[in-house]
């Protein structure tokens, strides 16, 4: 798609720091990391939302979302971690390009997801 951040990230038309890479996904560190090492695993073809993603990549899809989370572990950035998906613009979607948020997490490191806004 033309005008989309990871497709250009994707196609390496922009340098985007793609740390590792399966087949069909590709991760990089989030721009504006909710923690440090916060990075995103994302397809390389241009898809919207988590069901327009395969079945059949299904396996491939956790294998390497585990192979990026240990890989964060190992780098020292947690000990733990989180996997979130926003999925569409009323759950916080902004870029229409599918991507998982792996969130590294550290030991009283403040961080609180789902909070309900007043
Ligand atoms: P979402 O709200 O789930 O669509 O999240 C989009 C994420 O993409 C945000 O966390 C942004 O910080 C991140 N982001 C946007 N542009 C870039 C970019 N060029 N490189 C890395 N991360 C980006
Ligand atoms: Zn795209």
């Amino acid at each position: 798609m033309d005008n989309c951040i990871f497709c250009k990230i994707a196609k390496r038309e922009i340098e985007g720091g793609i740390f590792l890479e399966s087949d069909n996904f590709f991760a990089i560190k989030d721009k504006y990391p909710e923690t440090e090492g916060h990075s995103l695993v994302i397809p390389k073809k241009h898809i919207i939302t988590l069901l327009d993603i395969p079945d059949n990549l299904g396996n491939e899809l956790i294998g390497f979302v585990k192979k990026v989370s240990e890989k964060l572990m190992d780098d020292g950035f947690g000990s733990g971690f989180n996997v979130i998906m926003n999925n569409f613009e009323v759950a916080g979607q902004e870029v229409m390009h599918a991507h998982i948020h792996i969130i590294p997490r550290k030991k009283g490191d403040g961080i609180r997801f789902f909070t309900k806004s007043k």
